[in-house]
Parts: structure tokens; C-alpha cells; sequence
């Protein structure tokens, strides 16, 4: 059976670059998860992710229990079929979502019921439910059932939930079994305390898992706060396994966390906002609704390299945009999932190099400048 692992190739400070092996293909470090929360990055065809260089993309527990079912999924061969994406798949645990989508939640110690936000039916998630969901759909690295609250939330609060969830880990851990050629990884919570966070790392260290996640963060706390911690979470967790930031972020999140020593991320901003007309370039964020590009003949990024930028100008981008029509969303998804993915392929070459530090600078650099000058 083949096997899994994590190989660092280099290191910059502390932003490291390396290469995470499932049986479905090699993964990046770092690397940035698109989200395929209904089993489709939306408005992107799986080949055409690809070609943005995305290694591996994330599905969500929660979403794809309720619609279709893990059952009916698995079914049908599994998610990767199901998709018609053949390269490693995350999925998450379903806890977060449940938390924040679905009504009528009940938590005990064994687990979560609520109550579905599509049709209001009743279900039930444990780590042990989790981990056979993720097991049905055939998720290559799969994530612990944890528990987190949204922040601020006092520190009682923090540790209970914190200690909640390692008792799940190591349930989780149990429950997952032995399955050569599929990941386990563990999640650190503990907020924004910084002993609450070491005494996690500990619990999860002792439990023993493929990768370790810091989660818990991204909840509303604020860059400046999600650095703060970041100074010091990714530093607790195992060396030589890679660390997962859950759900970051915007450009300039994605390369501060790098340079603190995390090595992969997943959010839904570049595909959302390709929707909703917001559109991140080198210079900065543009939203493609406004007026100023109606007349403009030039791309969005004349550097850029993908479809909507060698093919279409600023003022046709407009157009479908304000048109309301599909090409519009598959256009701009796809700008915003390319240039996620250059900002990846930049810093992993860089750290490669040894010269983050002047790849960062450049970064900021260009940002400030801000969009092109209108015509
Ligand atoms: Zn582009």
C-alpha cells in the first residue's frame, strides 16, 4: 500500500518549503486549499483548478452529509469519482460548520445533534460519526472532530472547549484506525492563550498524529491578534509534520502565516469574491463592478497569465459582470484561484532560494501601489 509522509526541502527563517506524498499525488508546502464545499470549487471545472496549480482541494463534512450523503457518495465510488478530481482531497470534521450554519445545536460530551439549515432535519455528528463520513467519502488527509468558539470568548470558556476537543482528538485518533495511504490530523485550539495553546499541543503530541492544524483562529479576531498567536502556535507543533492554518485567508494572511511556519491553507475568499466581482491582483484588491473599467481595454493584471487576463479586457469583465452572466463568475474565479496559487509557487521558490525576505518585500511593495491608474 502506498505510503504517505512529509518531506521538508528547505527552510527561511522560519517559513518552510516542502512536499506532503499521498497515493493520489505529491502536495506542495506551502500550499493553498481551494474550497469545494459541495463537491465543486464553484464555477470551476476540477481540470481547470488544476490548471490554476492547485495540488489538492478541501470538501466539507457538513455540507456533503446532509447533500447528497456520505452514504450516497460513497456509492458512487467516492468523492474523487463523484468530482471527477483524482488528486488528494482534505476534508474537514464537520465541527466548525455545524457551529456556525446549522440551528438548533445540542453539545454533550459525546458529540453534536442539530439541526440541518437546508431542510431543518435532524442529525448527529461525534468524532466517530466524523471520521466515517470522511472515511465514506474517501478524503485523503482527514481532519479530528473538534470544537471551537467563536471569539472573544472568556477564558473558561476557551480551556473547557479546548479540553473538549482533545478528548475528541484522541477519540477521533481511535476511531480512524489503521489506513495506510490516508492522513489523520490533529487540531490545536486554546484561542489567543498562549498556555492553552502549549497544553493542546501537548494532548495532541501525546496522541500522535500525521499533521497537526492550528485551529481556532480566523474567527473574527483580527489579523493583528492571528499573527500574535501565530508567533507562537505553528512553533509548538511537531517539526517534521506539516501545519495547517484552517480557513485563511486574504493574500496578505496567507504570507504572514507562511513566514511564521505554516504550510498549508484553505478559504473560500478567492472563489466567493470571484462571484461577487472583487478581484485580488499584485497591486492590491479591485472590484471589477465599478465604473472606471467600463471603456478600459486593458486585463486586470497584464502579468498574469491566466485565461481571464490574456483573453478579455477590463471593460468586457465589466460587462459580464454587470450582465449577470456565468461567465463572469468562471472568469474571475478563475484569475483569483491563479493568482492564490502564484502568491504559493512565489514563496515556495523563494524560501527555496533563501530569500523570502526580499520575496515579501516585493510583495507589500507592489500591493501598496495600489490598482493601475485609471484611463
Ligand atoms: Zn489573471
Amino acid at each position: 500500500m502506498a505510503q504517505t509522509g512529509f518531506v521538508k526541502l528547505a527552510q527561511d527563517g522560519k517559513a518552510r518549503t516542502g512536499v506532503i506524498t499521498t497515493p493520489r499525488g505529491e502536495i506542495r508546502t506551502p500550499a493553498f486549499m481551494p474550497v469545494g464545499t459541495a463537491a465543486t470549487v464553484k464555477a470551476m471545472l476540477p481540470e481547470s483548478v488544476r490548471a490554476t496549480g492547485a495540488d489538492i482541494l478541501l470538501g466539507n463534512t457538513y455540507h456533503l452529509m446532509l447533500r447528497p450523503t456520505a452514504e450516497r457518495i460513497d456509492r458512487l465510488g467516492g468523492l474523487h469519482r463523484f468530482m471527477n478530481w483524482d488528486r488528494p482531497i482534505l476534508t474537514d470534521s464537520g465541527g466548525f460548520q455545524v457551529m456556525s450554519l446549522s440551528g438548533l445545536r445540542k453539545l454533550t460530551e459525546a458529540g453534536v445533534t442539530f439541526k440541518s439549515h437546508i431542510d431543518g432535519s435532524k442529525h448527529m455528528l461525534s468524532p466517530e460519526r466524523s471520521m466515517e463520513i470522511q472515511r465514506l467519502l474517501g478524503s485523503d488527509i482527514v481532519m479530528c472532530f473538534d470544537e471551537c468558539p467563536a471569539l472573544p470568548a472568556d477564558r473558561d470558556r476557551i480551556t473547557q472547549s479546548m479540553r473538549l476537543s482533545m478528548r475528541w482528538a484522541a477519540r477521533s485518533r481511535e476511531a480512524f484506525g489503521d489506513r495506510p495511504g490516508h492522513m489523520l490530523f490533529g487540531i490545536q485550539q486554546g484561542g489567543l492563550e498562549q498556555d492553552l495553546r502549549g497544553e493542546s499541543a501537548e494532548a495532541l503530541k501525546a496522541i500522535g498524529f500525521d499533521g497537526y492544524a492550528v485551529g481556532g483562529l480566523a474567527v473574527g479576531e483580527g489579523q493583528e491578534a492571528m499573527f500574535g498567536c501565530l508567533d507562537y502556535a505553528p512553533d509548538m507543533l511537531p517539526e517534521d509534520k506539516p501545519r495547517y492554518l484552517m480557513g485563511v485567508g486574504k493574500p496578505d494572511d496567507i504570507v504572514g502565516a507562511v513566514k511564521r511556519g505554516v504550510d498549508m491553507m484553505d478559504c473560500v475568499l478567492p472563489s466567493r469574491s470571484g462571484r461577487t466581482g472583487q478581484v485580488f491582483t499584485r497591486r492590491g484588491v479591485l472590484n471589477i463592478k465599478n465604473a472606471r473599467h467600463q471603456d478600459d481595454p486593458r486585463p486586470l493584471d497584464e502579468a498574469c497569465s491566466c485565461p481571464a487576463c490574456t483573453g478579455y479586457s477590463r471593460a468586457y469583465l465589466h460587462h459580464v459582470f454587470r450582465a449577470q452572466e456565468i461567465i463572469s463568475s468562471m472568469l474571475l474565479t478563475w484569475h483569483n484561484l491563479h493568482y492564490f496559487q502564484e502568491i504559493m509557487a512565489g514563496m515556495r521558490a523563494a524560501i527555496a532560494e533563501g530569500r523570502f525576505d526580499a520575496w515579501e518585500a516585493e510583495f507589500h511593495a507592489t500591493r501598496a501601489l495600489g490598482d493601475i491608474e485609471p484611463l
